[in-house]
C-alpha cells in the first residue's frame, strides 16, 4: 500500500489520483487483515496529501460467546492527511509551524506514501468489541462450558452467581432493624 506521490506533490492543489487496493494484507499486534480491497483516492491539498479510501477486509478473531475462531468482514472509511517530508515541493505557501507528525502519516523523502500502518489502525478500530462467529451463536454453557452450538447439556442455566447466592442467604438471616 505504497504510492509514489511525486507528481501529485508537484501538481496543483486539488489534483488527485484514483487507484485501488486489491488483495492487500496488513497486521497489527492482535490481528492479521487480509483481502483488503477498495478504491483509494490520493488528493493534493495545499500542504498535504489527503487519502480517502473505502475499504473492506477479512480478519480472524475469537467469538465472544463460544471462543471459537470467528471470521469477520470488516469495513472502514479511511481518511487521513499525509505530511510531505519534501516541503519544497509544496512551497507555494509559507511552511506551516513545525508540528509533531504521526510517523504513520508522512510522505518520505523519496515521495513515497505508505498507508499500510494507517490502514491497519483504521481496520483495527472497525473490529467489533464483541465479535460473533455467527449472528445466533449459542455460546458456551455457563456451568459445564460445553459448546451449545454443537452439543446440549442438562445443566440448570438459571443465571445465579454463587457469590450472590450466599449474600442472598445472609440477607435472609439478617433481622430487620425496624422490628
Ligand atoms: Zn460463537
Ligand atoms: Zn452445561
Amino acid at each position: 500500500m505504497i504510492f509514489n506521490v511525486a507528481s501529485l506533490l508537484t501538481g496543483h492543489d486539488g489534483a488527485f489520483r484514483q487507484t485501488m487496493i486489491e488483495h492487500g494484507e496488513v497486521f497489527t499486534d492482535r490481528h492479521r487483515f487480509y483481502e483488503v480491497n477498495g478504491p483509494v483516492r490520493l488528493m493534493r491539498t495545499d500542504r498535504t496529501v489527503l487519502v480517502t479510501a473505502s475499504l473492506t477486509a477479512i480478519v480472524e478473531d475469537s467469538c465472544s460467546r463460544c471462543l471459537r475462531p470467528a471470521i469477520l468482514n470488516i469495513e472502514t472509511e479511511f481518511e487521513e492527511e499525509f505530511q510531505p517530508t519534501n516541503r519544497d515541493l509544496v512551497s507555494e505557501r509559507p511552511a506551516p509551524v513545525e508540528a509533531e507528525y504521526d510517523p504513520a502519516l508522512v510522505v518520505d523523502s523519496r515521495n513515497m506514501l505508505d498507508m499500510t500502518d494507517a490502514v491497519a489502525q483504521s481496520l483495527s478500530v472497525a473490529v467489533p468489541f464483541a465479535p460473533l462467529c455467527k449472528k445466533d451463536c449459542a455460546g458456551l454453557c455457563p456451568v459445564c462450558f460445553v459448546d451449545l452450538n454443537v452439543a446440549t447439556c442438562g445443566c440448570d442455566k438459571t443465571p445465579i452467581d454463587p457469590r450472590w447466592q450466599s449474600l442472598a442467604q445472609l440477607g435472609a438471616g439478617t433481622p430487620n432493624p425496624l422490628n
